[in-house]
């Protein structure tokens, strides 16, 4: 115990220990050893945020994709999903169905869907831009060119969620067709970084044939992009895909993992996620008391949220759910946070 908690000291005053080290922490299942870690990483998290929780209305814009990922429910070879996209009329009144509930983040993210061109994709960021001036517009819309970016960046959005996914080029090729690299991705981040975008990567814990290797690679890289947002949730199959049968990621993993990168990026936007909400009942009560500051309820519309299947059984109402943000708040009290309501931008280490 001692020494694990030198590890966990050492972490936090030096954001760093050795790869070996890392791989005791990820695989720590003893339960005083895991609350010594998650203490140490909500703390941290508290001393800069407090207790509030940011949120932000997640509007998952469109089904379609023109990607082929092995793990993703909403891959193009899934004829079994039934799709759709928003149009602007419909992503607007979302947000202000969101904005009444209090929301001052709206997140767009879809599938890679080539009928939103450019044309439109900027038209949809000015009119939200315009008439939310107090609000942050988040696009996960997947790999663009450094252009098109820098149009979404003029038009006004100001984040962007890319998760990397996985930094080891041959793991990366596993759960990816050949036409996909993880050279373009990682290029992508450095694009929406150098643009001015406040950047979110991450990883799905567990994804097949990932090793504590690759996870550790994946923490090499986090701390070389230093991104303002960190998305982390536990791999789950959805039934129509090649990794249907594939067994899902470690929900303890995950949070140590959490952990990890919280005492690495004190500062960082960590949500507690809608795949750790799914996998166990208090998912996201235990990222939070591991580190994480955001959730994001789902502000799509009621009659597609379940089309936006990205792995089986994925929450999206209740607690998950943006028009019941009662009973977040309810969950969130019971271990003594609450929603905070303000933007919740990224604190630069010694701001206020
Ligand atoms: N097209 C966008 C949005 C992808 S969906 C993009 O490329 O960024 C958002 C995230 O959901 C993905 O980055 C992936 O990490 C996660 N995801 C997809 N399928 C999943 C699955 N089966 N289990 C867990 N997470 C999954």
């Amino acid at each position: 115990m001692q020494k694990f908690k030198e590890i966990v000291d050492r972490l936090q005053a030096k954001r760093a220990v050795s790869d070996e080290e890392y791989k005791i922490l990820l695989q720590t299942k003893d339960e005083k050893k895991q609350a010594y870690l998650h203490k140490a990483a909500r703390e941290v998290c508290q001393s800069i945020y407090g207790n509030g929780v940011f949120i932000r209305g997640l509007i998952e814009i469109s089904n379609y994709c023109k990607n082929d990922c092995y793990y993703c429910g909403i891959r193009k070879s899934n004829h079994h999903v039934s799709r759709y996209h928003l149009n602007k009329e419909e992503i607007l009144s979302a947000c202000k169905q969101g904005y009444a509930l209090g929301f001052k983040t709206f997140v767009m993210q879809g599938g890679e869907d080539g009928s939103y061109d450019d044309v439109l994709m900027v038209d949809i960021i000015k009119s939200i831009r315009t008439n939310y001036p107090d609000c942050a517009i988040t696009l996960s819309l997947g790999e663009k060119s450094k252009d098109v970016y820098q149009k979404y960046f003029d038009a006004g959005a100001n984040r962007y969620l890319l998760r990397h996914e996985s930094v080891c080029e041959n793991h990366y090729a596993k759960l990816h067709p050949s036409n996909m690299r993880i050279q373009d991705r990682v290029q992508c981040l450095w694009d929406l970084k150098e643009i001015g975008f406040q950047v979110g990567s991450g990883i799905m814990v567990g994804s097949p044939y990932q090793t504590l290797d690759h996870i550790v690679a994946d923490i090499h890289f986090l701390e070389k992009l230093q991104p303002q947002m960190i998305g982390l949730g536990p791999y789950l199959p959805h039934k129509d895909t090649p990794f249907k049968d594939e067994k899902k990621g470690d929900v303890e993993m995950t949070i140590n993992l959490l952990a990890i990168l919280r005492l690495m990026h004190p500062q960082a936007l960590i949500p507690s996620t809608t795949a750790l909400a799914t996998i166990s009942n208090d998912g996201r009560e235990k990222g939070i008391l591991a580190g994480a500051n955001v959730v994001m309820p789902n502000l799509s519309p009621v009659e597609h949220r379940e089309a936006y299947s990205l792995y089986n059984n994925k929450a999206n109402m209740n607690a998950e759910a943006a028009e019941s943000l009662h009973l977040l708040e309810a969950r969130l009290q019971a271990i003594g946070y609450t929603i905070s309501y303000d933007r919740g931008d990224y604190k630069k280490e010694g701001e206020k």
